[in-house]
């Protein structure tokens, strides 16, 4: 028998899990730790609540989950509950699919004001995540802008304009849905340092924005480039600038019924955030694209903004005594192997790039280096104790871990508080999720 230890229970940990099975069959037992006491990571915490059917893939880590060589470990965290060596000691190898949860920094003037937040936080106040149920947002200004070009800026923008029967059959936490009730907000300008040729949203989440109650987007018709130069674009990206060109061709007389503007505000590039008590306004600088970069112009102009989200991207938490790349903000590694023995997959190898899918050739990519090095030698012998050495830990440390079982009743209890045609209520805080299973 093997053993093998998964920190994180998001996409790329139960990817891993799947191909450990496939791979070692029943020689193998896996063990997979979340700090949360629920699983699947940025699916839960991560993923729009209006996206719900993308939701719907935990119902194959859920199969994985079920099968009787793979144990949810819940309500550990690595690093505070029990430590790297320790789990190196107990278990042949031990995977990091940490995920990448921390917001990367604009590194400009004003970030720390009050109500400038990072996606992670704005975005893990609206799923319910614990760490982030707190942050409180101030809604009441008129101005909100939302600083990124990909996909994450677009469903923040998206939450933001909605009204609240558009949440109908999502699982927006009531706190958010409370807040965004009461909102002010009636420009959302989305700030990107580059041009229509450059944007990294994919045309399904940008064609959402045609179809909002009260909002519509707006593209300045002297952004886009000249309509010939998309032939030579790959086709999604060109989809994605043909949403631009309709957004940018939707007449005033339709615009008026709206209450909401989605502004998209191109080649602009933060410089400083203004504000005395709390953010007021951003200053921009005018750029232009050169061989597929933004270079300033110069040219300097403020927006006003009651409220700042950026999504510009984020780093993986290190490890102590784990190779860490602190420029990429992910672990060091060769196509996931960090060391013989210690390995990272999914955003806490790549850092936080592409879709849920992704993640899947990763776990299956991590699973040949462990077999690798377990064949060639450099993993030892059998032996090692894994789940039933980690049981004696919990027991002598008095660690309350949250099972799978424990996490179906959680999942229950969530669904039970659900308003009228939402999948469930979030608990948002850990010892309420703790107290459920009960
Ligand atoms: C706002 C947002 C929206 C997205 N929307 C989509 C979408 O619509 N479609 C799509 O395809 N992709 C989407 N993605 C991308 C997708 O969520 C990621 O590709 C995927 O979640 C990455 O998987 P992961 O397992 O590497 O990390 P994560 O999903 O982040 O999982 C990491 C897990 O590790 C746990 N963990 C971290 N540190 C520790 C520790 N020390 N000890 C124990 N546990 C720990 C965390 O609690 C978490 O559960 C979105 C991402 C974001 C940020």
């Amino acid at each position: 028998m093997r053993h093998l230890a998964i920190i994180g229970s998001g996409p790329a940990g139960y990817y891993t899990a799947e191909a450990a099975q496939k791979h070692w069959g029943d020689e193998i037992r896996v063990d997979i730790f979340d700090m949360l006491p629920v699983p699947y990571g940025l699916i839960r915490t991560g993923v729009a609540p209006d996206h719900q059917s993308i939701k719907g893939v935990s119902r194959r880590y859920e199969a994985t989950a079920l099968t009787e060589n793979v144990r949810f470990v819940g309500n550990v965290a690595v690093g505070r509950d029990v430590t790297v060596p320790e789990l190196q000691s107990l278990y042949d190898a031990v995977v990091f699919a940490t995920g990448a949860p921390n917001d990367r920094a604009l590194g400009i003037e004003g970030e720390a004001l009050p109500n400038v937040f990072g996606s992670a936080a704005f975005v893990g106040w609206y799923n319910g995540h614990p760490q982030f149920a707190g942050l409180a947002p101030d809604l009441s200004g008129r101005h909100a802008v939302v600083i990124g070009m990909g996909n994450v800026a677009l469903d923040v923008a998206r939450i933001l304009a909605k009204t609240e029967a558009e949440f109908a059959g999502s699982d927006i936490v009531a706190h958010a849905l409370d807040a965004l009730r009461a909102a002010a907000i009636s420009t959302i300008t989305i700030v990107g340092r580059r041009g229509p040729h450059q944007i990294m949203m994919t045309p399904k989440e940008l064609g959402e924005l045609m179809h909002l109650e009260r909002a519509s987007p707006r593209v300045a018709p002297s952004d886009l480039p000249p309509e010939a130069d998309d032939a030579l674009l790959e086709p999604g990206l060109r989809k994605s600038v043909a949403h631009l060109r309709s957004f940018a061709a939707i007449p005033e007389s339709e615009r008026a019924d709206k209450s909401v503007e989605i502004d998209f505000d191109m080649f602009a590039s933060p410089v400083r955030l203004l504000g005395k008590d709390r953010v007021e306004a951003i200053e921009l600088e005018r750029t232009r694209v050169e061989a597929g970069r933004a270079v300033g112009t110069g040219e300097t102009y403020t927006v006003p903004a009651d409220l700042v989200i950026s999504c510009i991207g984020y780093r993986s938490s290190p490890i102590p005594g784990v190779p860490f790349d602190e420029r990429a903000g992910r672990f060091a590694n060769d196509e996931g192997r960090i060391l013989p023995g210690l390995y990272c997959v999914g955003w806490a190898r790549r850092g936080p790039t592409g879709t849920i899918g992704t993640n899947r050739p990763d776990g299956f990519g991590v699973v040949e280096k462990i077999a690798e090095d377990m064949d060639g030698g450099a993993l030892g012998p059998r032996g090692k104790e894994g789940r039933a050495g980690f049981d004696r830990l919990v027991e002598e440390r008095g660690i309350e871990v949250v099972t799978f079982r424990d996490w179906k009743k959680i999942e229950e209890a969530e669904a039970r508080a659900a308003r009228e045609g939402a999948p469930r209520e979030k608990f948002v805080d850990v010892e309420a999720m703790i107290r459920a299973r009960e």
